[in-house]
């Protein structure tokens, strides 16, 4: 664990917490010294794995199953974390919610079908209202709630324009969000990563789209999922409590020229 411990204390729960930016968020923020619930939906091995590599770490971690983009997930969600907590002793407090876990769709506006919209909204924007919707009386007062988003709000991928829908959804509900619970001391903001290795990006196996894909950084390379992990980490600390409703870039300076 770290020396500072800046999170020492704290509770979080990272939606999405077992593999690619969810992962890496997951492992910061133990490793800041917060006790993290690792959410996953289909894969407890990548789960238990996260959760070992913390402990390995000299972190705490548990990992809290349920599947998103399904009625009443919500609601499933919760219940799977206040059980973990009791089994530990811990009331059932949250001060750190990441709603990181996420899908695309990538085709463009003429391919996406009825059922890939509906999909990619549930898991997307509907589950993130809902887990904070149902979340906010265990929030502590000065907590951290983080949208992860992404610079496809920014900038213009026809290839992928529902998943821009609903990360653009997230990016208001944050701002809207940042308002209300400005009173009870509680920051809401979007990180907002760019093209970042991770696996869902599958064509980022293929040379050309690589390069590609790193010519758009200003740094001339692919965002790895610590890259994203360390901001997200400064949003959740004290040093981060001025900082509320913002949209984030964590995207390497993502076209920036072109
Ligand atoms: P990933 O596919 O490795 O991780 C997505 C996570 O969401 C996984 O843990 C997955 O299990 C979880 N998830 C997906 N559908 C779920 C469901 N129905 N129920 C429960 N869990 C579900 O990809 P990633 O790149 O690590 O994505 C993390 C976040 O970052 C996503 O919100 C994504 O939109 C965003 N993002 C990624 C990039 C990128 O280039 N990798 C760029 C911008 C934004």
């Amino acid at each position: 664990m770290s020396s500072t411990a800046r999170l020492a204390g704290k509770t979080a729960l990272v939606t999405g917490g077992s593999r690619g930016i969810g992962r890496a968020i997951s492992r910061r923020l133990a490793h800041e010294g917060a006790l993290v619930a690792v959410h996953y939906g289909h894969d407890l091995g990548a789960a238990e794995r996260t959760v070992k590599e913390i402990e390995a770490d000299g972190g705490r971690a548990f990992a809290v199953h349920a599947e998103l983009g399904v009625p009443g997930d919500a609601d499933t969600l919760w219940s799977a974390f206040d059980g973990a907590l009791a089994d530990r002793g811990a009331d059932g407090a949250l001060d750190i919610l990441v709603n990181n876990a996420g899908i695309t769709v990538p085709r463009p506006l003429a391919d996406v079908t009825e059922a890939d919209y509906d999909r990619v909204f549930a898991i997307n924007t509907k589950a993130p209202f809902f887990i904070i919707q149902r979340g906010l009386a265990r929030l502590r007062d000065g907590g951290r709630i983080i949208n992860v988003s992404s610079v496809a709000t920014r900038v213009a991928f026809p290839a992928i324009v529902s998943y821009t829908m609903t990360k653009a959804a997230l990016d208001y509900l944050t701002l809207t969000l940042a308002q209300e619970l400005g009173p009870r001391g509680i920051t809401v903001n979007a990180v907002a990563p760019g093209y970042t290795e991770t696996e869902i990006n599958p064509t980022l196996a293929i040379p050309e789209i690589r390069r590609r894909y790193s010519e758009a950084s200003a740094f001339n390379r692919l965002g790895q999922p610590t890259d994203i992990a360390d901001v997200v980490a400064f949003v959740a600390s004290d040093d981060a409590r001025w900082v509320t409703g913002q949209w984030i870039d964590a995207s390497g300076g993502a076209h920036l020229g072109v």
